[in-house]
């Protein structure tokens, strides 16, 4: 496939600190990216930037702060002479059947997964549309989950959250194509990969009780995938790629599945 090499494009990835976000720094370097780790972990994200080589950086970021976001994308323009991709990447799960539903942990989950992604593409229309700190258009890649799709127990808000960021690509890309931005939005919806969180989340379904061990969520799991594995970090980090870059020129407003097949 032509158009995945992403030299001269400057990305910002959230969460890249660890898991998923850090696999993805990786492979839009290792496509020619520089790229800026951003991460409210700043000696993890910082050791991940600097893992990355010269050029790439870290800047702090809390994404559920709307200044934050400001300060960091104008961050990441100064340092990397631009910015054509973000991936709203970071996000995070807090199990729990409904009964027990804690409003605090809730809220927590719709502020860092729904109202972070919105704000990440607030600052990415701003910079990358005309007359903006970057100006050149681009692409977001926004984090979504097989979780948006299916009904899996023990994780409803969670699951909501993701519904949303989906539909919220959807809405971005359309308003950014209808006021000439030059952003496309798409988003990925990743099956369960045992990083931190997804390794957690196995653990937390069969603590209540939903499973009898971690072992058996994670075999449930496999059991509805055509493709029989659980998904890799590697699996997620190409198809960021992919979105990211020119082979995806004509791909706008989609929610990807790479999930094994586990969502359809
Ligand atoms: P992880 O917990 O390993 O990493 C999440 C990263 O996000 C961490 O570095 C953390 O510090 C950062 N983060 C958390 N809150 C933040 C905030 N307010 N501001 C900035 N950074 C913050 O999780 P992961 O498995 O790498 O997941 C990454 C993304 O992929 C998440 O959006 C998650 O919902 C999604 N996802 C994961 C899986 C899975 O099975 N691992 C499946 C589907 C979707």
């Amino acid at each position: 496939m032509t158009g995945l090499d992403l030299t001269g494009r400057r990305a910002l990835v959230t969460g890249g600190a660890q898991g998923l976000g850090e696999g993805m720094a990786r492979a839009l370097a290792a496509a020619g990216a520089t790229v800026a780790v951003a991460d409210v972990q700043d000696d993890a994200g910082a050791k991940v930037a600097e893992g990355l080589g010269e050029g790439h950086t870290f800047v702090h970021l809390d994404v559920t702060d709307d200044a934050n976001w400001e300060s960091a994308v104008a961050e990441a323009v100064a340092r990397l002479g631009g910015l054509d991709i973000l991936v709203n990447n970071a996000g995070i799960e807090i199990t729990s059947l409904l009964v027990d539903l804690d409003a605090d942990a809730a809220r927590r989950q719709l502020e860092v997964n729904l109202l972070g992604t919105a704000l990440g593409i607030k600052h990415a229309f701003r910079a990358m549309r005309p007359g903006g700190a970057a100006g050149a258009g681009g692409v977001v890649v926004n984090v979504a989950s097989v979780a948006a799709t299916i009904a899996f127990p023990g994780i409803s808000v969670y699951s909501a959250t993701k519904s949303g960021v989906d539909r919220l690509t959807r809405v971005a890309a359309m308003e950014s194509g209808k006021l000439g931005y030059g952003v496309r939005v798409n988003c990925i919806c990743p099956g369960l990969v045992p990083t931190a969180m997804g390794a957690g989340l196995a653990n937390d379904v069969a603590e209540i009780g939903l499973f009898a061990s971690p072992q058996e969520a994670v075999t449930a799991v496999v059991g509805l995938t055509p493709s029989g594995r659980l998904g890799e970090v590697s699996d997620m980090a190409d198809a960021v790629v992919f979105l990211a870059s020119d082979a995806a020129r004509f791909v706008n407003g989609v929610g990807l599945p790479v999930d094994g097949g586990m969502g359809m």
